[in-house]
């Protein structure tokens, strides 16, 4: 069989614990006897962190902005525990974390749908991507605990020694609390830009929602940021791909959301799109049918799965029980960074491929060929069965023969 050639080399990332098995027999046995591929590597396992001091996280980061597609397995984001495990030198930063700080990227989240497993949404036909802003607000904010009667106060001192700006928060008869939140308009910009270019990519439409009519400055500036990008840069691509590009108060979000048939681009600020993916990834099923992807507005892609390293299915492995986990995530990380592969390179047989691999893993799973978490969720048939990690891998690698031999 003629292998397909991808022009230029994928960025790749190896992991941990049970994805870092996964991932292994994904490449021998769904990528290697069908692609001429040159892969970058990056060794990412919480060993070689700790040996080069985390450099090669750095190195990662640097090839996908050299490349431009890297695909990530799931790592050890160190805590307590892992660094007495490992006996690593310090508690490492998240490769995650140190990686999207460089690419100054948004991370999407969408659902693998498959037709045996129904959303608990029974009218979401197509998947609902999530854009969450991973900047600021919430996550980055100053709290006080107000211990009695007193006055809080928000105060901007200007940097070039103009007047201050300066409002009462309250005026407190007794304790209670105050908080602090910010963002940034360049922040703002590079999330606003990196959710148009996936929607234009993936041409579906451009959900936006915020608090505006009560938060009248901060959530309106994201609201206002947003129509301003569209209106300058991106207005008449979407026109021309025939997607929308709709903004409207959270609330009437969600109602929509809950009506909608679904095949939507939900864009979130940071708090709202880490509560609204949760509840999308539980109505979907199982956390190993999530796909992600982060986008940088400098046109840089870096795909991964959703789920984190299985460590629980891992000690199972190593003490040789069987396991039975779950890879579709981890093959949707490859096809997805394949086929951004083959549009950037101009290579159609290489997004076509990607096309093939997903189709292949989505109609084993329809087939009723499935791991241990599907099957809990799955619609009854007799034809369904559960198999392990490395058949389910298997039965996927006969059905590519199929497609790729058959009428490739
Ligand atoms: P996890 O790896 O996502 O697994 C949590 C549970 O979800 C598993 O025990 C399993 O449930 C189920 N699950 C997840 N993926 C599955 C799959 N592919 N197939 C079948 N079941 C699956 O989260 P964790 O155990 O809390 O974290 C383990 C390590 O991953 C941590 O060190 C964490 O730092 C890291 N992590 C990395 C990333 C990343 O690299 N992007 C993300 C999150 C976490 P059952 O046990 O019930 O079968
Ligand atoms: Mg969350």
């Amino acid at each position: 069989m003629r292998k397909i050639k991808v022009k230029t080399p994928i960025v790749e990332m190896d992991g941990d614990e049970m994805t870092r098995i996964m991932w292994k027999m994904v490449k021998e046995k769904l990528l290697c006897p069908f692609l001429d591929i040159d892969v970058d590597y990056y060794d990412l396992h919480i060993e070689n962190r700790d040996r080069t001091d985390d450099q090669v996280t750095v190195d990662a980061g640097r090839a996908i902005m050299k490349y431009g597609v890297g695909i990530k397995c799931a790592t050890i984001t160190p805590n307590q525990d892992r660094v007495v495990e490992y006996g690593l030198k310090q508690m490492w930063k998240s490769p995650n974390g140190t990686i999207r700080a460089m690419l100054d990227g948004t991370v999407f989240r969408k659902p693998i749908l498959v037709s045996n497993i129904k959303p608990f949404v029974a009218c979401w036909e197509k998947p609902i991507t999530i854009g969450r802003h991973a900047y600021g607000d919430v996550y980055d904010n100053r709290e006080i605990r107000v211990p009695g009667a007193g006055r809080a106060e928000l105060v901007f001192t200007p940097e070039d020694g103009g007047a201050p700006l300066k409002m009462t928060i309250k005026d407190f008869k007794g304790p209670g609390i105050v908080q602090g939140l910010h963002n940034t308009d360049d922040s703002i910009r590079s999330f606003a830009r990196a959710c148009f270019r996936l929607a234009l990519d993936e041409k579906t439409d451009l959900w936006f929602s915020t608090k505006d009519t009560i938060s009248k400055t901060y959530d309106a500036h994201f609201r206002d940021m947003f129509a301003r990008e569209y209106n300058e840069s991106w207005k008449e691509k979407f026109e021309a791909a025939g997607i929308e590009y709709f903004f409207t108060l959270i609330d009437d979000a969600v109602a929509r959301i809950m009506r909608s048939r679904g095949g939507i681009l939900w864009a979130l600020k940071n708090y709202d799109g880490d509560v609204m993916s949760d509840m999308v990834a539980s109505a979907c099923g199982s956390l190993a049918m999530m796909t992600s992807v982060l986008v940088s507005p400098r046109g840089w892609y870096e795909y991964e799965a959703a789920h984190g390293t299985v460590q629980k299915h891992y000690y199972r492995h190593l003490k040789g029980e069987e396991t039975s986990t779950n890879s579709m995530a981890l093959i949707f990380a490859w096809s997805g960074g394949l086929r951004k592969r083959g549009e950037i390179d101009g290579t159609p047989e290489v997004a076509a491929f990607a096309g093939k691999l997903e189709k292949a893993a989505i109609g084993v799973v329809e087939s009723g060929i499935m791991t241990g978490d599907l099957l809990a969720i799955a619609e009854a048939d007799p034809r369904n069965r559960k198999v392990n990690t490395e058949a389910f891998i298997d039965a996927i690698a006969d059905r590519l023969k199929e497609l790729t031999t058959g009428n490739g």
